[in-house]
């Protein structure tokens, strides 16, 4: 058996105790009140918010790139996202709780990257004199800079909760960089 039988075999259980359950989702807009966060990560397979979080299916929309970073193409995605799910159009006004979620973590692979400004400078569609402001080999830093970024576009919701959090990947736990608050007050 090679590894993608694995992977199959394992779907097809996936598949039989989800069906069993009645916890599959068939359509997406009967979902979407169910949604509670998004969740930017890093693509590095130790950090999965799943796992890490405990993510029950459904609970969260998950985007993972290099680093977890608020990139413009990051910003086009979640754009795009609010075309496709209205994610915000979702989320009943006033009281209801929703997050968005910066998730970095300790002995990211883009701290690798410092030597190539070239290749950061382009990841973040900036100037290489202005890679300093991504602080990639500081998680801490780069959270609270992502967190600013995305306090920045107007065309998420105000009310929405934002936090931005680096996962010790030595300990297992989360240290909390930036505590919830909404993304604006106004
Ligand atoms: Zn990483």
């Amino acid at each position: 058996m090679n590894y993608i039988d694995t992977l199959l075999a394992r779907n097809e259980d996936f598949a039989r105790a989800q069906a069993a359950a009645g916890t599959l989702m068939p359509s997406l807009p009967e979902q979407l009140p169910h949604v509670k966060a998004v969740i930017i990560g890093c693509a590095d397979m130790r950090v999965d918010p799943a796992q890490l979080l405990g993510l029950e299916p459904g609970e969260a929309v998950v985007m993972r790139n290099i680093g977890g970073r608020v990139t413009p193409g990051l910003l086009q995605q979640l754009g795009l996202l609010g075309r496709i799910g209205e994610v915000a159009e979702a989320i009943p006004g006033g009281g209801s709780e929703f997050h968005i979620i910066v998730l970095h973590h300790t002995d990211c692979g883009i701290t690798r990257l410092a030597g190539n400004p070239e290749m950061l400078a382009g990841y973040f569609e900036v100037s290489e004199a202005e890679l300093a402001e991504k602080a990639v080999t500081d998680p801490e830093a780069a959270v609270a800079a992502d967190v600013a970024v995305l306090r920045a576009v107007t065309g998420l919701p105000p009310q929405w909760l934002i936090s931005g959090q680096v996962y010790d990947v030595a300990t297992g736990s989360l240290r909390v960089v930036v505590p919830a608050a909404p993304l604006r007050t106004s």
